[in-house]
């Protein structure tokens, strides 16, 4: 027989299998999907069998011989070595790239470099009860040992280095021995109790939602915040163990698995594995290998937990499936909601996303009937949605309070007196390249494209990188025709500085990733004003999702125009779902919430959409724009990046590579560009883009993989490919 081995060469040349024979000592033992070493060259290197076959008897040459296996309990199944298809050509990566991304940083294609792998030793007795007894009547000398005796005569077991040192004579003696027990890290091992009663409107999603397991659809569940829906997936788990299946749940961030898994370990106990980037290499294989052995029935994680080898899935969850954070943004570029649309359909089992703000792109196909659509519109219990206020702070700047408005300051002191929470949110400033009046807050569009105009300083001109629409910068606003341009965004930090001098009694946490960079900081934070440690949470995205604090009465959004200003035509549906997010962390139990939204541009139909929390409204009126631009969900994006540190070599290049898409593509494809990228000059390398707009294109796939491979190798230009980028 022989064996067909990817190897470990990361390079899109020599992107196929090898044969190699199974020396008869393997033979038993070697499998499909197992890590091996075999000869390359000169070289051993690592590689992947993907397939086992006998050995044709045509072949001329001489076959060498696999050397070793590397990881006995690392066998890929087959959903994975399929899903790995899938994912190399869906971005049209590497295959050996595509287990990299798929395995934990410890079992990659490369040699192990640690021994993570933890014990626990006990012993037991060693000898029948009856000589223990004999042995315990005639030691008068050493109570200890027979105090470990008597215990053991007890209990089965005992862990070895909680019992002294006496223990070493018993073992010497063989009246007991050693056992060394695989040690987990993360292993629950607290109590657990059962899930809440569904209320009525749960019951019913839960119900519509229950219909569909045991086959692939995707649902999506719309759900205002606060409704239940973590209640709802949990108890859909349930019955999805209870048929001997298997589930995952994807969380967009690390910052939301903290409480998550906590209220999912109190129902699950240790059947939850979790997986996600900060934990630690141990964590990774030790989680990992609970998943492979089949030990845990559900996995937590985020984008890359959707790689993670649960065997017989029975429901797959993306939760708050529009974050941005589901999609990867470097090679390779996949989003995990294909993957886990894949693995839905490869085990026929439903594909569940849920949001309070569906993407557009999924709205429109639960509208179409793609997806099944189930949705929820009133929070549990008494908990009703937060009241919104916009303030106009181009009054404010008037009145001089550039940072905190006047109303804003004095619901702030009203929380505070009151001895309730408030978290306020400070967008991470947009892009430095954006020119906004400070006065007015007037921003410069482009006419085709809606999107913010770039400044380029060396030309002193303003531009579209969409379409290469371009301007001259005066020094007056056009608007207000003040000398204001160039607002620079206000950091967390100065922020703090001035809350802590406006309210020198409160208590204020930030949280930033200033602040989370160590290890279990967000967690030590979240629990901390969750405890009622702090009075005012302060920091960015990462706060606006998922959290669940029931103290919180009051959310402060400094600036709503930094994410409306950011040069892409999806800022508006950003800015919807991260304020209507972070809207919905306020007035979660009794007591009613209420947000203040700051902005200069207080008419904008989006931040009004926001304050009402229509997310009908929004949608419908966004989709008309995307309609009548041709943006997604009406056309598919693709993104092509001309990349090189000599600046004629990139513009050159992309012309040809324009000319390339034109001669290959079908004619109703829309190829806009070649223009500078939004980030134009990037890490000392100059960047142009071509953005195809389409909707049905048969020559697509392979003019891409093509024009791919064309540029394989080339040392001055590279290519960057993105099959539906979130940002152009
Ligand atoms: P969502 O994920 O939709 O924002 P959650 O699932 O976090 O909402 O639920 C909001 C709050 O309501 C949580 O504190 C949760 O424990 C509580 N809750 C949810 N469902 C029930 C229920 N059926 N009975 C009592 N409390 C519930
Ligand atoms: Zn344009």
């Amino acid at each position: 027989m022989i064996a067909e081995v990817l190897i470990e060469y990361n390079t899109k040349n020599i992107d196929k299998t090898f044969s190699y024979l199974i020396p008869p000592i393997l033979g038993p033992e070697l499998k499909k999907g197992m890590k091996v070493k075999v000869p390359f060259g000169r070289k051993l290197v690592n590689g992947f069998v993907l397939d086992i076959k006998p050995k044709p008897t045509d072949i001329k040459y001489e076959l060498k011989e696999v050397n070793k296996i590397v990881d006995k309990f690392l066998v890929l199944n087959d959903e994975l070595l399929a899903l790995a298809d899938y994912l190399s050509t869906k971005t049209l990566c590497s295959k050996i790239w595509a287990f990299q991304t798929m395995l934990p940083s410890n079992l990659k294609v490369k040699d192990k470099k640690y021994n993570l792998e933890k014990f626990d030793t006990y012993v037991t007795l060693n000898t029948s009860d009856d000589k223990v007894k004999e042995y315990i009547l005639n030691n008068k000398r050493s109570p200890k040992q027979n105090e470990i005796l008597e215990s053991l005569l007890q209990t089965e077991k005992l862990k070895k280095n909680e019992l002294g040192s006496s223990v070493k004579t018993l073992l010497a003696k063989g009246l007991i021995k050693e056992e060394k027990e695989k040690k987990y890290r993360l292993n629950y091992t607290g109590e657990t109790h059962g899930t809440h009663t569904l209320t009525e409107y749960q019951s019913e999603a839960y119900n519509e939602i229950k219909k569909y397991l045991n086959t692939p659809k995707t649902i999506l569940l719309h759900g205002v915040t606060g409704s239940g829906k973590t209640e709802i997936y949990m108890t859909l788990m349930q019955e999805v163990i209870k048929n001997g299946k298997t589930a995952m749940l994807l969380v967009p961030e690390i910052t939301l698995t903290t409480q998550i898994v906590k209220r999912f370990y109190e129902v699950f106990g240790s059947d939850v594995a979790i997986f996600h980037s900060s934990l630690s290499m141990g964590e990774k294989q030790d989680e990992f290998e609970r998943i492979l052995k089949g030990e845990v029935k559900i996995v937590i994680g985020t984008r890359s937990a959707v790689f993670t080898p649960l065997k017989n899935l029975g429901i797959i969850i993306i939760d708050e499936e529009h974050s941005e954070n589901f999609k990867q943004e470097t090679t390779p570029r996949y989003h995990a909601l294909d993957m886990a649309s894949f693995r839905s359909k490869y085990n026929n089992c439903p594909l569940l996303l849920g949001s309070a703000t569906p993407s557009l792109e999924t709205m429109a196909r639960a509208k179409k009937g793609v997806y099944k659509l189930v949705t929820l519109d009133k929070r549990v219990g008494s908990s009703i949605l937060p009241k919104v206020t916009l303030v106009d702070m181009a009054i404010e700047m008037r009145k001089r309070n550039p940072y905190i408005s006047s109303l804003l300051k004095t619901k702030i002191y009203d929380r505070l007196s009151k001895n309730e929470q408030i978290i306020l949110l400070l967008n991470r400033r947009g892009f430095s390249t954006v020119i906004t009046c400070q006065n007015c807050g007037y921003t410069y569009k482009c006419p085709n494209c809606d999107i913010s105009l770039t400044y380029h300083k060396s030309t002193n001109n303003l531009r579209c990188h969409y379409c290469g629409y371009t301007v001259f910068k005066n020094d007056e606003c056009p608007s207000c025709h003040e000398k204001s341009l160039n607002f620079l965004g206000l950091g967390t930090e100065k922020l703090e500085t001035e809350l802590k001098t406006m309210f020198p009694i409160a208590r204020i946490v930030r949280m930033d990733t200033d602040t989370t960079s160590l290890k279990g900081s967000h967690e030590r934070i979240i629990n901390d004003f969750k405890d009622g440690k702090y009075d005012i949470l302060l920091g960015t995205q990462m706060i606006s999702k998922g959290l669940d604090f029931p103290n919180v009465t009051l959310v402060g959004v400094i600036s709503a125009d930094t994410s409306l200003n950011i040069p892409d035509f999806r800022s508006s549906e950003r800015t919807f779902s991260l304020l209507t997010q972070a809207a919905g962390r306020s007035g979660r139990s009794e007591t009613p919430g209420e947000v203040i939204i700051q902005t200069f541009n207080p008419d904008n139909f989006t931040l009004e959409c926001v304050s009402k929390q229509d997310y009908n409204k929004f949608y419908n009126y966004e989709m008309q724009i995307r309609k009548k631009l041709s943006y997604p969900p009406y056309y598919y994006l693709v993104s092509i990046k001309i990349i090189s540190n000599d600046y004629d070599k990139a513009s050159s290049e992309s012309l040809k590579v324009k000319n390339f898409l034109q001669a290959n593509l079908e004619e109703k494809t829309i190829i806009l560009g070649p223009t500078t990228a939004s980030m134009f000059k990037f890490n000392n390398t100059y960047r142009f883009q071509i953005i195809l707009k389409y909707q049905f294109d048969n020559k697509l796939a392979n003019t891409l993989k093509e024009l791919d491979k064309k540029y394989v190798g080339n040392k001055d230009v590279y290519l960057e490919i993105d099959n539906s980028p979130l940002h152009i």
